[in-house]
């Protein structure tokens, strides 16, 4: 090797080992405009990693069913390998590979076509950085496409006089590339400049920010949504994560462990393989085992989150808790809060966890806090505000076609009486179900869940609001960094 290699290793890092096409992760929820396809690339690779891990996991595993590691990877390998009964690709079911993923939003300053996104190198104390525009005049184009972090065509999306969403698309090259592969100058570990969100996490993140609770800006320049958000994500002192898109400072639950270049496999999103090693010892058929593994590699995170779900008519009863028999003896009849009150401390739990482990601290509380129609109360309350740690229940306006789909699903859940009652609150919208008083809360939520694809709602609101802490650090203390200054033009 040349001393020259040494020296360029020295100043700048080692050159980016990868080649040809790579993908990037949305900065919101770790998702790859490109989703996965399957559990392992090799099923012979992934039985072998796969059983390792369960012998690891479960030591006693092997002799309780009286196999040898050969036989347990063979199991595995014919799991993988499994067809589902009704022929269809798992990853290719409703619910996977979610348009919302894979079109996007690409966020920023954009030239022509050949050019790169304004910027200049500049030397400093610590070396080399790269300066940008600031948030005036950011733009967005809806793209697809992705390649190596940029996008090569633009969508535009228009209404024709009828009312419908008419789109067209023109090949044009949009770069959000967090990698620094254009620069030699500049240092390892720089992912300033433009970026992207998937489509449905940039629609999210507008509905769940809650301006409203933000503390007053400390500039007095106009900013718009996005450009406080480009400058919210460029003003911290690290940029985002080169070659792989996603913020430092934000924890996406390890899902980026499965982006190998591109993120066409999940199996690097395994943590625990519960699931697989209690079907093995169920002796579960190929199929099911193929579920397991497919649960412990915690799918729900690539899940669509906008599917809800229905009532089962079967179990839409009214849900009761057994209450404890309540003596006369003095001290337990010392109040709790009044109901109110009660409600109130409900309305702002953090969680519905949280809720239920108040209501264990006594007999008393118990009852009050599970009464059905004081758990419903408590449950809507919890629903009702962004502030509320279940308003990701509930439909986001700024996604389109949203409201309709999630109304059309959740009014299963009325009771045949209630559906016919009229009687809306009147902070509500006419066509939620939300609005009607015996809707049942509790089962509702109880079912949410059970869904994998609320489950990851859930968690792109947990990202929302992991980014809404960094804003309002912004909104407070200003630029961590002073990067911008950059001329557009
Ligand atoms: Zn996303």
């Amino acid at each position: 090797m040349s001393f020259f290699f040494h020296l360029v290793t020295l100043l700048f890092g080692l050159p980016s080992p990868k080649m040809g096409h790579w993908d990037e992760l949305c900065l919101l929820c770790g998702i790859s405009p490109i989703p996965p396809n399957g559990i392992y690339t090799d099923t012979a690779y992934g039985a072998g990693d796969l059983a390792e891990k369960l012998i690891e996991y479960d030591p006693s595993l092997l002799h309780d069913m009286e196999l040898d590691e050969d036989a347990l990877q063979e199991l595995l390998r014919t799991a993988l390998d499994a067809e589902s009964s009704d022929g269809f690709d798992w990853f290719t079911r409703p619910g996977w590979r979610w348009q919302g993923f894979r079109t996007c939003i690409a966020i920023g300053h954009f030239l022509s076509e050949e050019d790169d996104t304004p910027h200049q190198i500049v030397s400093t104390d610590k070396g080399y950085m790269r300066r940008v525009p600031d948030g005036q005049e950011v733009e967005t184009r809806l793209v697809k496409d992705a390649n190596c972090g940029e996008f090569r065509v633009v969508i535009n999306r228009t209404v024709d006089g009828k009312g419908n969403m008419v789109e067209t698309q023109e090949g044009k090259l949009s770069r959000t590339a967090s990698s620094d592969y254009l620069y030699g100058e500049l240092a390892r570990g720089d992912g300033f400049g433009n970026f992207f969100l998937s489509e449905g996490c940039y629609h999210y993140l507008r509905a769940w920010l809650d301006f409203n609770q933000l503390p007053e800006p400390q500039h007095d320049r106009q900013l718009n949504f996005v450009g406080e958000l480009y400058e919210v994500v460029n003003s911290r002192q690290k940029g985002r994560v080169n070659g792989i898109g996603i913020l430092p400072f934000i924890d996406y639950d390890g899902i980026e462990r499965t982006l190998d270049q591109t993120q066409y496999d999940i199996a690097e999103n395994l943590n625990i393989p519960k699931c697989t090693t209690a079907s093995i010892r169920r002796g579960d058929p190929p199929e099911e085992l193929l579920d397991s593994i497919t649960r412990d590699c915690r799918s729900w995170m690539f899940r669509a989150p906008d599917m809800w779900p229905v009532a089962d008519d079967e179990q839409i009863i009214k849900y009761a808790f057994a209450h404890f028999p309540m003596t006369t003896i003095p001290s337990d009849t010392v109040k709790p809060f009044p109901s109110s009150v009660l409600l109130n401390i409900a309305q702002f739990s953090d969680s519905v966890v949280t809720y239920f482990t108040l209501a264990r601290s006594s007999k008393r509380l118990y009852n009050t806090l599970t009464d059905s129609s004081f758990l419903n109360n408590a449950l809507k309350s919890m629903a009702s505000s962004p502030s509320g740690c279940l308003f990701w229940v509930r439909p986001v306006t700024t996604m389109h076609g949203e409201e309709k789909k999630a109304y059309d699903a959740i009014s299963t859940f009325l009771l045949r009486t209630a559906s016919e009652a009229v009687e809306q609150d009147s902070d509500s919208s006419p066509l939620s179900p939300f609005g009607y008083k015996d809707f049942p809360w509790y089962y509702f939520v109880r079912r949410c869940f059970e869904s994998d694809s609320m489950i990851n709602r859930k968690r792109i609101w947990g990202q929302v609001k992991q980014l809404k802490g960094i804003w309002r650090d912004y909104r407070i203390n200003g630029w961590e960094v002073e990067r911008f200054g950059v001329p557009l033009k």
